[in-house]
């Protein structure tokens, strides 16, 4: 069932600013979808438009089937939990937690259950006469989720509600968040600028730049075959080399020259890419990968976790740095004969970004 459907939307602002262009995206009940991208991608904006808090300027928005682009945000019955939220101090927590029903009108005894047990749900049912202000910041997260929880909305709306929070703690909500997906089997869409958020809560991502939707997938399509160079980069380290000419599936570059498994889409300049445990020190790989081996002359390293990352140079005219991250035990100073892995090469229009690669 696809719960939230977003068609052709646009959003210019009364300024005359477009926050949101063009926008195309369907999600099913019970996905976990990451709206991911810098400041001023146009994620809030987005959500805004689906929690009804703005009009959208042109396209259709359909929640749970329906054409929502007129309906209140009462109708829509979608929550909403921000950035930097803050609770009604004075109240208590149960009072926190009735409060939409009770604006609801549901009668008194429905509203102490369903109360009652969203309080059990984050570990508040000792806490529901305490005033807020009174408690620790994670327990006021705690108290705003399970107040969004009370009245079990079809979505839920998260504009980056953990960002202001200490790493430690921003961890522990994420993990709790992650699990209360699971437990609600409900369906969420949360915005954030960090990748490792996104790839860790996701089970869809969809990665935003400047008002537009780049592309949208697991995290492990993502990674694996952006549609974009803003995509490859957004999503983790990647070594670039501007400009690149490709004729098929070669690729010339002054220091190297690689023979894909595809032909690009095709010929002429393009931005060549490839992430540093793409490319391969170890002899024994070279020698079985000529169409991709190239020399080039380490100049430093640096541990990474458990891995290296050694920092090269290619010996062209103009040398191209490029970083090499390996969990091999080897030593590997000095000149030696590297190989990318041509599965694994990215290539990209110069101008546009696309994908010159188109990948299954
Ligand atoms: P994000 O949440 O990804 O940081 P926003 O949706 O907040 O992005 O903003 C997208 C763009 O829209 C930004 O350039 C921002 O300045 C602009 N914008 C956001 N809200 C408004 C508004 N109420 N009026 C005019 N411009 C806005
Ligand atoms: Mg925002």
């Amino acid at each position: 069932m696809t719960i939230l459907q977003l068609e052709n939307v646009t959003k210019t602002y009364p300024g005359g600013e477009t926050a949101l262009r063009e926008a195309d995206l369907a999600m099913e009940a019970g996905e976990f979808l990451v709206l991911l991208g810098p400041q001023g991608s146009g994620k809030s904006t987005l959500l805004r438009l689906v929690g009804g808090l703005d009009d959208v300027t042109e396209g259709i928005l359909r929640i749970d089937g329906k054409t929502a682009n007129d309906l209140t945000p009462k109708e829509r019955d979608i929550a909403m939990i921000g950035q930097n939220q803050s609770l009604p101090a004075q109240f208590t927590v149960y009072d926190n937690l009735a409060y939409g029903l009770r604006l609801r009108k549901v009668p008194e005894d429905i509203v102490d259950r369903e109360v009652r047990a969203a309080a059990a749900v984050f570990g508040l049912g000792e806490l529901l006469g305490r005033r807020t202000k009174t408690l620790p910041v994670e327990t006021r997260q705690r108290v705003l989720l399970a107040r969004s929880l009370v009245r079990r909305p079809k979505l839920f709306l998260f504009d980056d509600p953990f960002n202001h929070l200490d790493e430690a703690l921003h961890a522990r909500m994420c993990a709790e968040l992650a699990k209360l997906h699971v437990r609600l089997d409900a369906s969420f869409v949360y915005a954030t600028e960090d990748r490792a958020e996104a790839l860790a809560l996701g089970t869809r991502v969809a990665v935003m730049n400047a008002g537009r939707i780049e592309q949208v997938g697991t995290p492990l399509e993502l990674y694996d075959a952006p549609a974009s160079l803003f995509v490859a980069d957004y999503l983790g380290a990647l070594n670039k080399l501007r400009t690149v000419r490709v004729e098929g599936n070669t690729v010339h570059a002054d220091g190297f020259t690689a023979v894909l498994p595809q032909a690009a889409e095709r010929d002429g300049e393009a931005v060549f890419a490839v992430r540093p445990e793409d490319i391969r020190p170890e002899a024994s790989f070279a020698e079985a990968h000529p169409e991709t081996s190239f020399r080039a002359c380490v100049t430093g390293e640096e541990p990474i976790g458990p891995d290296r990352l050694l920092h090269c140079e290619t010996l062209g005219e103009t040398p191209w740095s490029f970083d090499v991250r390996t969990a091999s035990e080897g030593e590997f100073p000095g000149e030696r004969t590297f190989a990318f892995d041509g599965t694994r090469i990215l290539l990209f229009d110069a101008k546009t970004g696309e994908s010159l690669l188109k990948r299954a």
